[in-house]
């Protein structure tokens, strides 16, 4: 019997079950959360070429178990009939991640289902996309599954042509997903960027980051950098792995202070005593008053001004919207004159092309190339770039390659940002 039928008989199988030749193993998956309990017959040398974990497990040379399963192996191969009716070596695996938030019937026969899954991949059995009796709205949570449990076994290669294959098929709608005008739920987004991180899959990593930083999160609500830090009993999209659950939330910081810091700017520049006016009348002193009296009116009604007051002893309640929104509220921002001699005195003549490049350019989220390559270097949280930065042009220092990475986190994450010197 051959591994088609595997695909027929996939689901486990009690070890007293005939079972084709080729599987010689049982491996028996539990989870005590679940209380989940199934063996799954498979082929030895198909699970240690396939995933490293099994390769290590199963190594007769390293661990006890692989000594023991090939012992048993041996005796069978070496036996009379009877060997053959003794139960095929069984080897146990206890430890699986979380893959579901509360145990539930429903959520143990999706773990069955999802281990049949990845199993037959790693039996390199073709599994049609969406998964055949799996509604197609949960295929992709079944992929973020998938993945967890792919990322387990060290064995992620065997999906990476099935995240490529959902990406090309079904383009149009995740372009839908990620033109971030339709309202996707967080999860969604989460489980397709956490695919992308442990498959190493950059465009759903750029566009799963770039989407959590624009419209913040849910689990970021409490404002308090602590609460992002804890993994404990969370599905991994909910914290995500390697940092980057850390990296987005910081990140979010910085565009927050970034946005704040150009109402700071203008509030700063007509307090001082350089003459803003244009035009140099005997009125100008006044024309400058009555246009920073105007803006602090304005952000005070947007509730924006607020945001730069979070270096006060009290916790300034930071915005968790959308920053779209946030620049289109101050883009809002009125033309005022004190009177019809001042045609482009006030802010607005000078703070609607700032706006307008970061609402044009809103890139802020990972690249995986320079992530992966040198993520010292690109990471916010740990290297912020700090020092002086400045606007110099109208958009023209914003182009969508790495090298605008380098230079979306220079503005980003300075210490000091002027948006006047041009
Ligand atoms: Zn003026
Ligand atoms: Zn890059």
């Amino acid at each position: 019997m051959g591994q088609s039928d595997y695909s027929k008989n996939g689901e486990a199988r009690n070890a007293t079950d005939e079972t084709p030749s080729a599987r010689d193993i049982l491996v028996c998956i539990q989870d005590e959360r679940l209380a989940f309990k199934k063996r799954y017959p498979c082929s030895r040398s198909l699970l240690r070429q396939n995933s490293k974990y099994f390769d290590r497990l199963l190594d007769p040379d390293k661990f006890e178990e692989g000594r023991r399963i090939e012992q048993e192996l041996h005796e069978r191969a070496a036996g009379n009939g009877l060997a053959h009716e003794k139960p095929l070596p069984t080897i146990t695996v206890s430890d699986l991640p979380l893959l579901f938030e509360r145990p539930s019937r429903a959520n143990e026969s999706d773990l069955a289902e999802i281990l049949t899954l990845f199993l037959r991949m790693l039996h390199g059995v073709q599994v049609s996309w969406p998964f055949s009796g799996i509604k197609e709205f949960r295929s992709l949570e079944f992929l973020a599954r998938l993945a967890i449990i792919a990322d387990f076994f060290s064995a992620p290669d065997i999906l990476h042509g099935f995240v490529r294959k959902v990406h090309n098929n079904e383009r149009a709608a995740y372009n839908g997903l990620f033109g971030m005008k339709n309202k996707v739920p967080e999860t969604v987004v989460r489980q397709q960027l956490l695919i992308g991180i442990l498959l190493s899959f950059s465009p759903w990593i750029w566009s799963g980051s770039n989407y959590l930083i624009c419209k913040g999160s849910g689990h970021w609500s409490q404002s308090s950098q602590e609460d992002t830090r804890s993994d404990d009993g969370q599905v991994a999209w909910n914290m995500l792995p390697n940092g980057i659950e850390e990296e987005l939330f910081a990140r979010r910081q910085y565009v927050l202070q970034t946005i704040s810091s150009i109402q700071s700017h203008f509030v700063g520049l007509y307090s001082s005593k350089l003459i803003q006016c244009k035009k140099g009348y005997a009125n100008s002193t006044e024309c400058d008053s009555f246009q920073l009296g105007e803006m602090i009116k304005f952000f005070t009604r947007k509730g924006s001004l607020q945001m730069r007051d979070m270096y006060m002893q009290q916790e300034a309640e930071i915005y968790n919207g959308d920053m779209r929104d946030l620049i289109a509220r101050l883009k809002e921002c009125p033309k005022y004159q004190i009177d019809s001699y001042h045609q482009h005195c006030g802010a607005r003549t000078r703070i609607l092309p700032i706006l307008e490049a970061l609402q044009n350019f809103p890139d802020y989220g990972i690249c995986m190339s320079c992530w992966q390559t040198d993520r010292t270097k690109e990471s916010w949280l740990d290297n912020p770039s700090g020092g002086y930065w400045t606007f110099l042009s109208r958009g023209s220092q914003f182009g969508p390659n790495c090298d605008h990475n380098g230079q979306s986190k220079r503005m980003y994450t300075a210490e000091t940002r002027n948006w006047t010197s041009f």
